[in-house]
């Protein structure tokens, strides 16, 4: 059986983007569910659109993601490389010529002026998608040959006929297909001598074995163009799937100028989520296992691709569920590897030289269960390192308007300010014993504690942010909540 090779082409116009790397990791878990191969090939040809650090970004975030990448740039294999488009160039205008000779392309040497003022007159004329007029079509051979001599701008086109159907069975869509009227004379050379997408493409899918191109669905309109170009070099197309879009919680598909949202790998990693969680994210995106399980290692999935399951419906890019994602592998952490995601945040954000090791070690430790990101421990921490006044609130007021709960931390704060050794295990002593005391129990007894203590109702556990608050920062907050309901 024919081995299956499938790639995924970024241009590298811009680092790598959510929907990019959904696709690579669609086309990645298809390849090693068969035991196929994995090729990344960069498609630099549109130079204008080219950023500095596009390739690396492509690369790099692919494999901090644990993409393996068994062909590219860096991974050569001498049959199929090189990897770049930019470095295929020769390979191009063989087949270009091969094209030219047959009489399947043709020069056309009209100014890009001239075929704007044509495009704008049909719009004009209601013509909804504007065509080449084909002028250079069946141009003199002389005239042609003197222009050449005369080294005239020209591009190369492909010739297109009539009233054919160009079909397809899309993995995604099921069957698709156009008419070739619908179809230019597309422009294969670009008058810089750099072949477009839609030749390229085509020429390196043949060529690298590509046996199934799975890729966004905004190529669906160029996949006739790549058909025929199929066709008149007489080769046999891979199979074709073009995933759904990928939107935001409005619908709307996730675009780069969209500032609501980070839409790059890079901006995750920086952040600090989890590689792992990442894929396993991505992976859902517009595809889901049989047994509909969110948490799956990469192995698992790998295990459980089925292409028949790609969904047909547009995915919602929703950042909670990769926050709880996220979440579930960070709890799992070992503590020193949870300590290299969560420290190098804390410090940059904050001072530590007045706090031991032993004491940001149980800081980071208290929110491990509940982190969604490592630079969320930032914001997390916030109480431990910034000075706050007591704010109420109705819910807060709620908690103090009785007497027992004005006693409670009352009594709280001579207990602390009693406790010979400042441990955790002192502090949890002391709510064990007021329990009894004064015969409350949780909610009645917890809720009142944390606030007086942290001001704040929710948190980690209490007997250790206590404690890492220190007895003189939580002695100050019970009296000002003391103060606060005394008025
Ligand atoms: N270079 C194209 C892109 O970045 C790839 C299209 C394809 O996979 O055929 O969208």
């Amino acid at each position: 059986m024919q081995k299956e090779r499938l790639r995924y082409a970024p241009s590298p116009t811009g680092f790598l983007h959510i929907g990019g790397a959904r696709t690579a990791l669609i086309n990645y878990l298809w390849a090693k569910h068969y035991q196929g191969t994995f090729i990344v090939r960069i498609e630099d040809t549109d130079i204008a659109r080219n950023i500095k650090d596009g390739e690396r970004s492509q690369l790099e975030n692919l494999r901090w993601l644990g993409i393996e990448i068994d062909e590219t740039v860096d991974v050569k294999d001498a049959k199929y490389g090189p990897y770049r488009q930019s470095d295929r160039i020769e390979i191009y205008n063989k087949y270009i010529n091969q094209l030219l000779e047959e009489g399947n392309a043709y020069r056309c040497f009209c100014s890009p002026e001239v075929l704007n003022q044509i495009k704008e007159a049909q719009i004009k004329a209601g013509i909804y998608a504007p065509k080449y007029q084909k002028t250079c079509r069946n141009l003199n051979k002389n005239i042609v040959e003197e222009k050449l001599a005369n080294n005239a701008e020209h591009v190369i086109r492909v010739k297109n006929n009539p009233d054919i159907t160009f079909a397809w069975n899309d993995l995604v869509r099921g069957e698709v297909s156009f008419n070739s009227n619908d179809i230019d004379d597309f422009v294969i050379l670009k008058s810089n001598k750099i072949p477009t997408y839609n030749l390229g493409v085509v020429i390196d899918d043949h060529l690298m074995d590509i046996t199934v191109a799975i890729r966004g669905e905004e190529h669906i309109s160029n996949t006739p163009k790549q058909l025929l170009l199929f066709s008149l070099l007489k080769w046999t197309a891979p199979k074709f799937a073009h995933l759904t879009i990928i939107t935001n919680h409005d619908g709307k598909k996730l675009s780069k100028r969209d500032l609501s949202l980070h839409q790059f790998i890079e901006d995750y990693r920086n952040e600090g989520y989890l590689p792992e969680a990442v894929f396993n994210f991505l992976a859902l995106l517009g595809w889901n296992p049989a047994d509909n399980s969110e948490i799956n290692t990469k192995a698992d999935l790998i295990k459980k691709f089925d292409e028949k399951r790609l969904s047909k419906s547009p995915s919602i890019f929703d950042i909670k569920k990769m926050q709880w994602i996220n979440s579930v592998y960070i709890k799992k952490l070992d503590f020193e590897v949870y300590k290299n995601l969560t420290l190098p945040f804390l410090k940059e954000a904050y001072d530590l030289s007045n706090y031991s090791s032993e004491w940001s070690d149980l800081l980071i430790s208290i929110y491990q269960k509940q982190l969604s990101y490592g630079k969320e421990i930032v914001d997390l921490t916030k109480i431990f390192f910034t000075e706050t006044d007591f704010k109420n609130d109705s819910e807060i007021d709620e908690v103090f308007n009785n007497d027992s709960a004005k006693l409670l931390i009352k009594e709280f704060k001579n207990g602390l300010n009693n406790l010979e050794v400042w441990s955790v295990d002192n502090i949890k002593l002391l709510i064990k014993q007021l329990q009894k005391e004064l015969s409350i129990k949780g909610k009645a007894l917890f809720m009142p504690l944390r606030i007086a203590a942290s001001f704040s109702m929710h948190g980690p556990e209490l007997a250790k942010t206590i404690y890492l608050l220190s007895k003189k920062n939580v002695v100050k907050n019970i009296t000002s909540v003391e103060q606060f309901y005394d008025k």
